[in-house]
């Protein structure tokens, strides 16, 4: 038998963390062990014992490096895990800078226990191919599938024998917004979907109750808008431009669209205008100690191609809009990581700053970190900046309450205003938010859901949706129901749509595994609760540390 518990990411949208246990093979491992964030009440859980025990995972599969999916593994560690993390290339590599990173800022484990993780990497193997089988044990196996999330990021298939035949259950991860229709954002290329026969769906909810709008799908229509925000600022108020950015993924993407500025429409607009005095090269850097490790291994996996040839991760549609090939691409990137500096066609230069190097007030254009402005170089920019109306702050990701970034967020607008209409004393700021998001929509979590690659399928599946707030499943619930009765021929017919929750449900037989009072259970909970107080009382003294705030701005969306 094949058992599930959910363990986070049930009540939120972080903590991810799902507990299997296939009893034929005695194997319990974990899909994710990531942190909690948010109020002070869900961070409270990262300090509370786990229900299982670390040493008895065999497996934790990783799906992709954001902290709220991998956070809490050298936690796993500390407490005796001494299993496999498996991962692709690019996870492993960033999955490490982002703890390393979370144990500087949060003090909630060491650099040692980081660096204590042994991984597995999927696509070391010569033979890697996404949706490859790999055995877990005797009995059950499990397959990665590509997601447009982020780079790295997978969705992740686990089949088992049962006794009247194979089974399947498909976590989604974090579902990336980029379909084989509309792959709008720069880097990544479409995520695959569920195998055609799979019986469970595992599938998050973060946006379940949102529709994008078409504009805000349209990449064309960001570059516009972006082009237009920052030509204002430069040419006609004569300021400056400062992009505060989350260092993962973001902040990449971000690189890609001002380089297209650079290259594409700041020549189009001075052959548009003709000779003009704005015509000296226009400087723009990128300002994030994180940001550099994280491109460092966008450079070496963002154009990398599996065994068979084609690209692992890249969006093809990049080289087309930058007019360049991806070997050039991943060149520029390099170049920009290890010498700081890349000449971007006539318009300018775009420049890396170096971890600890200074703020560079004379660049025109900065890409800076932390995305939600309460920390990092973006906070010395705001500061020389931000009292100027002639300067604009462009927004493009969440910002949570209480944050400098929410405090913007309440005065932008969504287009340039006429520079006599401004604040004064106080920088414009713009909304490019909704043309950004890693997450798909509820549109697109129903196509995540509802197709299968092309192939015929007359399986019903049951599904989980966990990893959102209750008013997010509850609509993808509906939404769900709705698109089944409508439903053509080709898609996934849907047996059944359930909300996650913590109790042990029995993946043989889709039945919840009610709580016994047997002396077994009895056993297991006076185990757990003694496991409890020794974790406690390990943990007093870290306990007794004031909580750290910083921690919240690891959070990515
Ligand atoms: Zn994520």
């Amino acid at each position: 038998m094949l058992k599930i518990k959910f363990i986070g990411a049930i009540e939120g949208v972080s903590g991810s963390c799902t507990w299997l246990h296939h009893t034929d093979s005695d194997t319990q491992f974990l899909v994710d062990c990531g942190m909690h964030q948010g109020t002070e009440r869900e961070e409270w859980a990262n300090s509370q014992a786990f229900p299982f025990q670390a040493a008895r995972l065999k497996y934790v599969l990783l799906t992709h490096a954001h902290i709220d999916h991998c956070g809490l593994l050298p936690r796993l560690v500390r407490e005796g895990f001494t299993g496999l993390v498996y991962a692709t290339r690019a996870t492993r590599e960033l999955t490490e800078l982002m703890l390393l990173d979370a144990a500087r800022v949060s003090g909630m484990f060491t650099e040692h226990e980081v660096k204590q993780i042994r991984w597995s990497v999927l696509d070391d193997d010569l033979g890697f191919k996404w949706g490859r089988s790999i055995r877990l044990a005797e009995g059950i196996w499990m397959a990665y599938l590509r997601s447009s999330h982020i780079l790295g990021a997978c969705l992740i298939s686990i089949g088992w024998k049962a006794n009247d035949g194979n089974r399947s259950i498909c976590f989604s991860g974090d579902v990336g917004c980029q379909t084989d229709e509309n792959a709008y954002l720069p880097l990544m290329k479409s995520g695959q979907h569920p195998f055609a026969d799979t019986d469970y769906i595992v599938v998050e909810s973060t946006y379940g109750g949102r529709v994008r709008a078409h504009e805000h799908q349209d990449s064309q229509l960001r570059l516009a808008r972006l082009a237009e925000v920052i030509a204002h600022t430069l040419f006609v108020k004569g300021g400056k431009v400062l992009i505060p950015t989350f260092s993962l993924h973001r902040a990449q993407e971000l690189l890609m669209d001002v380089l297209h500025w650079m290259k594409v429409s700041l020549p189009n607009r001075r052959h548009g205008l003709g000779h003009s005095d704005n015509d000296r090269p226009v400087t723009a850097i990128f300002h994030a100690p994180l940001g550099h490790a994280v491109t460092q291994v966008y450079a070496k996996h963002l154009c990398s191609k599996s065994p068979n040839g084609k690209f692992k991760y890249l969006n093809a549609a990049l080289c087309e809009s930058l007019a360049m090939h991806a070997d050039e691409i991943q060149t520029m990137l390099q170049r920009l990581v290890e010498h700081g500096r890349f000449k971007a066609g006539d318009g300018g230069y775009l420049s890396m700053t170096k971890p600890k190097q200074p703020s560079n007030f004379e660049a025109d254009i900065v890409i800076a970190s932390a995305g939600m402005c309460d920390n990092g170089p973006v906070v010395s920019y705001l500061e020389r900046w931000g009292n100027d109306p002639r300067n604009t702050v462009i927004l493009t990701g969440y910002q949570s309450a209480g944050s400098k970034g929410a405090e913007l967020m309440q005065r932008a607008n969504a287009c340039p205003a006429p520079m006599d209409s401004l604040s004064p004393g106080l920088a414009e700021v713009i909304d490019m938010s909704p043309y950004y998001s890693a997450h798909a929509d509820q549109q697109m979590l129903l196509d995540f859901l509802f197709r299968t690659d092309g192939f015929g399928c007359n399986k019903p599946a049951t599904l989980l949706i966990n990893h959102g707030n209750p008013q997010s499943k509850y609509e993808l619930h509906r939404a769900v129901q709705m698109r089944a009765e409508s439903r053509d021929g080709n898609c996934r017919q849907i047996k059944e749509v359930r909300i996650a929750d913590a109790r042990w449900l029995n993946l043989d037989s889709g039945e919840v595994i009610e709580q016994s009072s047997t002396e077994q259970a009895l056993l297991n909970e006076l185990e757990a609760l003694r496991r409890q107080l020794e974790f406690l009382s390990d943990n007093k003294e870290r306990q007794d540390k004031p909580r750290n705030h910083d921690i919240a701005t690891l959070q990515t969306e």
